[in-house]
């Protein structure tokens, strides 16, 4: 593991590293920064002014400095040149307490206090469109059934190769891609880590698809619905705890009792699996943050004849129309978070609603083992996800415990800067109001 960039830098003929952090909105910002500089960086910071930050600051806030975790650094496979390194926020010697990895730096330490080690693997499906963002980028890529398409898959071969030969390299342990479900969908599959190392990959992933995709003349997106009535980009997450010593899968049981014994989840796993139930609606702020998030769940069916995204809060066995799937022993799968959904802040609102129903005990209450896009109407007592994200933001408000087990600065900086994009929206005109208004 590096603890010396400078010394990185000699041994790989590294130019100029990239101090990235990520804001409260899920983007990543940075300074390039020369080799020759990086030593002083890794020991100060590289500075930033508070307020252009999105961490909820003034202008009138000091210097805030991206202090870089050198565990982190990765040499760009595309351009060598360059190394790209996580950087945890500080001001005037503190922890920004709002800043997404150190909300999750956090959470890792209070589930370590409990024994509790979260690792993690997330899907981060993603569309090629052409460089303007408007169209699908493979004109023959219209089947109505396209997923898993591998005349589809191979138009875009050189794409698909490139970001798995790199990840290859990273030793991430790729193991799968395919075209998903969408028209121009593709999904890319790597081996599951703890938390944080999940957290950087996942967002190191989207900076190197990105990077990929404008190499070749395209423009990949990870926007939850990006195109009207094709299926959006989730971004599931599989959820299994371990003891510290990240031998023994806590969360695994042979005991083949109760209703998620019988799925091969122990108790522990039940509990943090009701946590998770428990606060959904909540968490939803978190996981479906943006307004185009509520297209793609609550969705009418799609051209492909499902959304494969949840509307209720259910869980069941290894079956994809419930908002939780527990697909074999030791681990659940949570697929309500989309491609919009903040790295660090996935994995820490996991853990925070986990956590929170491993201390209460909670119950994820009854499994229904039905087809949810079919006999949906069945269930009686489940929540509905929220339809909007303002819903979201006030289910997270209404949520004392998810709030404070987040942390008060984060859940406070969080809504403030939410609502002002809430009211950024609704202030918007669309065409839609026109059309349907204008000759009332
Ligand atoms: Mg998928």
């Amino acid at each position: 593991m590096t603890t010396d960039l400078a010394a990185f830098a000699k041994k790989n003929d590294v130019k100029y590293f990239m101090i990235s952090f990520t804001d409260l909105f899920g983007g990543q910002r940075a300074k390039l920064v020369p080799a020759q500089a990086i030593a002083d960086m890794q020991e100060d910071g590289a500075g930033f002014a508070g307020f252009a930050t999105w961490l909820d600051m003034t202008p009138a806030h000091p210097d805030m400095l991206a202090v870089p975790d050198p565990s982190s650094v990765i040499q760009l496979p595309w351009n060598p040149d360059v190394a790209w390194v996580a950087a945890n926020c500080v001001m005037e010697g503190q922890d920004v307490a709002q800043a997404p990895r150190n909300v999750l730096r956090r959470l890792i330490d209070e589930a370590a206090g409990e024994g509790m080690r979260v690792k993690t693997g997330i899907e981060a499906e993603f569309f090629l469109l052409t460089p303007e963002g408007d169209e699908i980028s493979d004109p023959f890529d219209t089947a109505a059934k396209p997923c898993y398409d591998q005349q589809a898959v191979m138009r875009r071969y050189d794409v698909i190769r490139e970001i798995c030969d790199y990840m290859l390299d990273l030793g991430w342990g790729p193991y799968q891609n395919d075209h998903e479900d969408a028209n121009g969908q593709f999904e890319m599959n790597w081996e599951f880590d703890d938390a944080l190392r999940t957290a950087d990959k996942h967002s190191f992933f989207k900076f190197m698809t990105k990077s990929v995709a404008e190499k070749h003349g395209f423009r990949a997106t990870f926007m939850p619905k990006p195109v009207e009535g094709l299926t959006g980009n989730g971004c599931h997450a599989h959820i299994s705890v371990w003891d510290q010593a990240g031998r023994k899968n806590v969360f695994a049981t042979d005991k083949g009792t109760g209703p998620t014994g019988e799925l091969g989840l122990s108790d522990k796993g039940r509990a943090f699996l009701g946590g998770i139930m428990k606060h959904a609606s909540a968490l939803a702020a978190i996981t479906n943050p943006t307004v185009n998030s509520y297209k793609r769940i609550n969705a009418p069916r799609t051209m492909s004849g499902a959304t494969w995204a949840p509307n209720t809060v259910t869980w069941t066995g290894n079956n994809r129309t419930h908002m939780v799937r527990v697909p074999g022993p030791g681990r659940f799968e949570l697929r309500l978070p989309d491609g919009a959904v903040n790295p660090y802040l996935l994995q820490a609102v996991i853990i925070a609603a986990g956590l929170s129903g491993v201390r209460s005990d909670a119950d994820p209450g009854k499994r229904w083992d039905i087809d949810m896009y079919a006999e949906g109407h069945k269930v009686r007592g489940a929540p509905k996800l929220p339809l909007n994200m303002l819903d979201a933001l006030r289910a997270y408000d209404r949520d004392k415990a998810l709030k404070t087990t987040m942390g008060e600065e984060f859940s406070a900086a969080y809504l403030k800067l939410k609502r002002q994009e809430w009211d950024s929206f609704v202030s918007h005109f669309s065409q839609w109001e026109k059309e349907h208004t204008l000759d009332i």
